[in-house]
């Protein structure tokens, strides 16, 4: 019995559906939460629900951490218990743009325009909809180099501003970019700094996020495979260039979409 209870622990550490832990602050904590015979307890980081997944006859649960957690420890609410996760530290560099000053010295109808857009994309970041995910691996949307990673550390004419919470990939205009994972589309718009958005839901907290399209291809309440063409790269809202920028959430917060696409090639 022991050493087929070993072989078990052996397979999950070759887990095929979940990823590694990446507990950084940017990165995904992989929790054990018990066997996938039984219910699995609610999990809840900062209180919001996070996402859980069977793998390998076992419940995981996958937290996203936010960029600006100090390294040390987080603790997560395992069903009503407290369970502490390490962080390790991880450096990202630091970015300089000069930007078109119409994009840092705002308007007031454009502030106003900013929240508006704010509140609704933010939503669509942070919906939870509590149905069953089998994984949470990607295929990548559009091939091409990635011009700047996840966690940047920006400054827009030497004055500081939020890290850069996705992942930009270069492609030229009309580039098709596809859905990396089945989802739901839960938001198009054109937006003030993302310009031609689409957001997609995958379930259990697990958002994405596509920016500055020439063309969206979807609606909202579209439901998308893995494959499906969302829209084409471009250039509209704050850009300096023909890119898309892929996000990717987890319970509210924004994770390295390096993670989740890594995964995919293994
Ligand atoms: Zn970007």
């Amino acid at each position: 019995m022991i050493r087929i209870a070993l072989a078990l622990l052996g397979m999950i550490a070759a887990s095929t559906a979940a990823l590694a832990n990446d507990a950084r602050p940017g990165g995904i904590a992989m929790i054990d939460i018990g066997a996938a015979t039984e219910e699995h307890p609610r999990v809840r980081y900062s209180g919001k629900p996070v996402l859980t997944m069977q793998d390998d006859g076992r419940w995981i649960a996958a937290v996203g951490i936010s960029l600006d957690t100090q390294p040390g420890s987080i603790e997560v609410d395992v069903g009503g218990e407290r369970r502490t996760v390490a962080v390790h530290e991880h450096t990202y560099v630091e970015q300089r743009l000069n930007v078109d000053r119409k994009y840092v010295e705002l308007s007031q109808a454009s502030l106003d325009r900013i929240g508006r857009e704010r509140k609704i994309i933010d939503a669509a970041l942070n919906r939870f909809v509590d149905a069953p995910i089998e994984s949470i691996r990607m295929i990548a949307p559009v091939d091409g180099r990635r011009s700047s990673s996840f966690g940047l550390r920006r400054f827009f004419n030497e004055e500081p501003r939020a890290p850069h919470k996705g992942m930009d990939i270069a492609a030229v205009v009309g580039t098709p970019i596809k859905t990396p994972l089945a989802g739901e589309v839960v938001a198009t718009g054109d937006y003030y700094f993302n310009g031609q958005t689409v957001i997609v839901d995958h379930g259990q907290g697990l958002i994405s996020l596509y920016c500055h399209l020439s063309v969206i291809g979807v609606e909202e309440g579209e439901q998308l495979q893995a494959g499906d063409i969302l829209g084409e790269v471009g250039k509209t809202g704050r850009v300096t260039g023909a890119h898309l920028h892929f996000g990717t959430y987890l319970n509210g917060t924004a994770v390295d979409p390096a993670i989740l696409l890594t995964s995919s090639e293994q």
